[in-house]
């Protein structure tokens, strides 16, 4: 299925559609040529904030740290200064990288001060390295008949934002794309979670335009609208793919069984 059959309300029983999040680098390098090549069409969702490679997302300055921290053998005193920071123990550097690859997003300011410590100057990183796509990019692929959808400016948790802050973390992000790019439909993904969206944030965004896609992640669900998609992850490397859809479908069965598929809002 393409994402233009998704806009022309044009969908099939067994369709499956590919969609990617966050607009890292390797959505260009590495997605692009492949999906090209056996002419799938997809949508990325991407954070406006992140394009010009000003600034990232902090869980990918967490993945830059690791890169820099794996290059210096993990040393201890810096494995250890770090774990201060955040005031968590660790046994291992598995059980370090695990625990300072999940902390919150209320913690987020802290990474900082970890860059700092590590003499990392991420405006040089990110400027040098460019882990976010460019315009440039996004234009060439929607040249090519990929879609583009919002994922919120900044890639917050957007339930610890008030209501109007939320609206406007998404629906900028969704004008964004038609102010610089020749787009005239709006899809958007929520960023994290859409599990405790407010039923008001998801009736204004089908009130914004009548023909919004917006795509959450809990699984093979049904949820209040049509125009409301759920997805499934495939992003573990280690789970086999075919495995995964057996897995979600039959979880799907599962859900129907103990009446959760339908997803209800408040
Ligand atoms: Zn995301």
């Amino acid at each position: 299925m393409a994402p233009k059959d998704l806009l022309e309300n044009n969908c099939h029983d067994n369709g499956f559609l590919l969609s990617f999040d966050d607009g890292l680098q390797e959505v260009y390098t590495e997605i692009y040529p492949i999906l090209k090549k056996k002419n799938i069409k997809a949508i990325f969702f991407i954070n406006p904030n992140f394009i010009g490679n000003k600034e990232g997302l902090y869980k990918h300055y967490i993945s830059i740290i690791i890169v820099y921290l794996k290059k210096n053998n993990f040393e201890k005193e810096l494995l250890e200064a770090i774990a201060k920071i955040f005031s968590f123990t660790y046994n291992g550097i598995e059980e370090f990288k695990q625990k300072f690859t999940s902390i919150k997003f209320d913690e987020s300011e802290k990474v900082n001060e970890v860059l700092n410590l590590l003499n990392i100057n991420i405006e040089d990183y990110l400027e040098k390295h460019k882990p976010y796509i460019t315009k440039e990019q996004i234009q060439e692929m929607i040249k090519d008949g990929f879609y583009f959808g919002g994922h919120t400016m900044t890639h917050p948790p957007l339930i610890q934002l008030s209501h109007e802050e939320q609206k406007a973390e998404i629906i900028d992000s969704i004008n964004w794309l038609k102010h610089n790019f020749d787009i005239n439909y709006s899809f958007f993904s929520f960023p994290f979670s859409d599990r405790s969206i407010s039923k008001k944030i998801l009736e204004e965004l089908l009130e914004y335009d009548s023909n919004i896609k917006i795509f959450g992640n809990s699984g093979l669900k049904k949820d209040m609208d049509e125009r409301i998609i759920q997805r499934f992850s495939l992003e573990n490397p280690a789970k086999r793919i075919e495995k995964r859809i057996v897995e979600e479908n039959l979880y799907k069965y599962f859900n129907k069984v103990i009446g959760k598929y339908h997803i209800k809002r408040k």
